[in-house]
């Protein structure tokens, strides 16, 4: 089930006790603004998931009300963890699903990397 945006944040959600340590995960990168793990049910040869270390529950939440810095740091990190992944030569495939129209499923925001292999036309199904 899609959230709901407009809800604050839980503390609980999944990604926010991946971050404490609570549930494992495969760990890919890790900074003072984000952190970046293997998704459990991957989409691709490569699907990682880079989220940021503050409580935001999405990309809008994200965008409205974190600072300049965390904004700057999770985007390069981002960019750090694609090249980590050696994606940066044969490309990659970015994903932010937000809010119900999104089908965003966790509150806590996560940007998807998708890599290692060749994809089509983008699809919105
Ligand atoms: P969304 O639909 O919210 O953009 O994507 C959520 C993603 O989180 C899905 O791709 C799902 O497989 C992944 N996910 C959900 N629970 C876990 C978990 O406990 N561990 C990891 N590594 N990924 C998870």
């Amino acid at each position: 089930m899609p959230i709901d945006p407009s809800l604050p944040y839980d503390d609980n959600n999944i990604f926010a006790r991946i971050l404490r340590g609570e549930i494992p995960s495969k760990k890919v990168w890790e900074d003072d603004y984000a952190f970046a793990f293997h998704d459990i049910r991957p989409q691709a040869p490569v699907h990682v998931l880079v989220i940021p270390k503050g409580a935001y529950v999405s990309w809008d939440d994200f965008t409205l009300k974190a600072s300049d810095a965390e904004i700057a740091g999770f985007t390069r990190a981002i960019g750090t963890v694609t090249r980590l992944l050696e994606l940066d030569t044969p490309g990659y495939r970015l994903m932010v699903n937000m809010g119900g129209h999104g089908h965003q499923e966790v509150p806590h925001l996560h940007v998807h990397i998708f890599g290692g292999r060749q994809f089509l036309h983008m699809i919105c199904d």
